[in-house]
């Protein structure tokens, strides 16, 4: 059915690489996130898959039909763009309809398409409105139908809620997902959102500079990043990003030292530059870290600007000598850290604050290439940990 498989898809144009060596296996029924920031080739990517760019090198199959050759009609796929591109003078239903009129579908058949896509998009009793009588979200399921009623094996979505306000957006999140799980179909959408990628996607592919970073579930994306570039963009606000340096017990950072057994990490050894993830949710002040079964050693840092958010504050903290009163925020990234705190936390800015971060949490890259080491840390040795046991062999 609805299978979509990109082969080594490269796309070229002059000096510019859009599209970089991609190889996709998206399976039947599959919805599909690509995404990544302004640019990374993504809309090159889906109109490879449409028929609308021709790949420079590369074979795209659909339903287990080699397509790379074939026009854009002859690929059983739908598209919904960013722009909706309604006809002002037609109402809705001419508007669904437009594509199967012009293929001289017979009128009962047309009547029955249109009907059945209304129903599923929620345009019933909207028939005969002009699209300037319609909200952007409800012109936007318009948009939608006219895709469905073409009943094609896969719907290819160029952020398709772009210009939508916030509030809509959400609002269109779940109607896609409730409109896949109707439809059955394969969905490929595109979206530099990281959120809209994290929410509705059986599988995000995640790209940068034309290249796949990773293919995977959102929440292993989100645990378990392959590189630094993932791990950096998925995620609201970002993962915290610190260097430092390899010694025999851990990493020894500009302001603090993190314990771990290097021991059980493959391919680290003394004196490697890696940089040290950690996301907000698992930076703790020391008196809200009890439920946190492994904690670093404590980390002496000083508050320095909030943003409350109602459900949780964000503070931003500085370590080592941005802690100290009367240095200000011009530490670089190894001095700060970002933290997400309970709203009912009393905390103020310029406040000495003692945090730990959970051990378990902290992901490990390579400084120069980027590639993940590690997630999740351990410590054999931590005195309040249930096991107790002291560091086998530690050198
Ligand atoms: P995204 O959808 O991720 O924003 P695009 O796929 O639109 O990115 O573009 C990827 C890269 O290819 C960009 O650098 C863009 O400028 C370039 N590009 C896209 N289309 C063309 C084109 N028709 N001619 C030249 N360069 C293009």
């Amino acid at each position: 059915m609805g299978e979509v498989n990109l082969e080594h898809v490269s796309k070229r144009y002059d000096d510019v690489t859009a599209v970089d060596d991609m190889n996709l296996e998206i399976e039947d029924g599959e919805f599909v996130t690509l995404v990544g920031p302004s640019g990374c080739g993504k809309s090159t990517t889906l109109e490879t898959i449409a028929g609308l760019t021709m790949p420079t090198e590369g074979k795209i199959s659909i339903a287990d039909r080699e397509v790379t050759n074939l026009p854009p009609k002859d690929r059983g796929i739908a598209m919904v763009f960013q722009n909706i591109a309604l006809f002002p003078h037609m109402d809705v239903y001419d508007n669904i309809s437009f594509g199967l009129r012009l293929r001289n579908y017979e009128k009962e058949e047309v009547d029955r398409r249109v009907e059945d896509a209304a129903e599923i998009v929620q345009l019933e009793g909207m028939l005969d409105r002009m699209p300037d009588e319609m909200s952007g979200g409800q012109r936007q399921r318009v948009a939608i139908a006219r895709a469905i009623v073409r009943e094609p094996e896969v719907f290819l979505m160029d952020e398709p809620l772009a210009n939508l306000d916030a509030k809509l957006r959400v609002h269109m999140r779940t109607e896609l997902q409730r409109l896949h799980k109707e439809l059955d179909a394969t969905i490929i959408y595109v979206t530099h959102d990281q959120a809209e990628a994290m929410t509705m996607s059986d599988r995000v592919a995640v790209i940068n500079k034309g290249e796949l970073q990773q293919f995977a579930p959102p929440l292993e994306c989100y645990n378990e990043p392959k590189n630094l570039f993932v791990a950096g963009f998925m995620g609201s606000p970002s993962m915290n990003f610190v260097e430092g340096v390899v010694d025999s017990n851990g990493l020894e950072t500009p302001d603090y030292h993190v314990e771990f057994d290097t021991g059980q990490l493959n391919g680290i050894s003394v004196d490697d530059r890696l940089t040290m993830g950690v996301r907000p949710e698992d930076v703790y002040l020391v008196d809200d870290a009890d439920n946190v079964a492994n904690p670093t050693h404590r980390i002496n840092a000083r508050t320095d600007v909030l943003e409350p958010m109602g459900d949780e504050i964000f503070v931003y903290i500085l370590t080592g000598e941005g802690s100290a009163a009367g240095m200000d925020a011009e530490a670089d990234d190894s001095h700060q850290l970002l933290m997400s705190v309970n709203p009912d936390k009393d905390i103020d800015i310029d406040q000495d604050v003692e945090v730990v971060l959970d051990r378990e949490r902290i992901h490990l890259f390579d400084t120069e290439t980027g590639d993940a080491i590690a997630h999740g840390l351990e410590f054999a040795s931590v005195e309040t940990g249930p096991t107790g046991t002291e560091a086998e062999g530690d050198d």
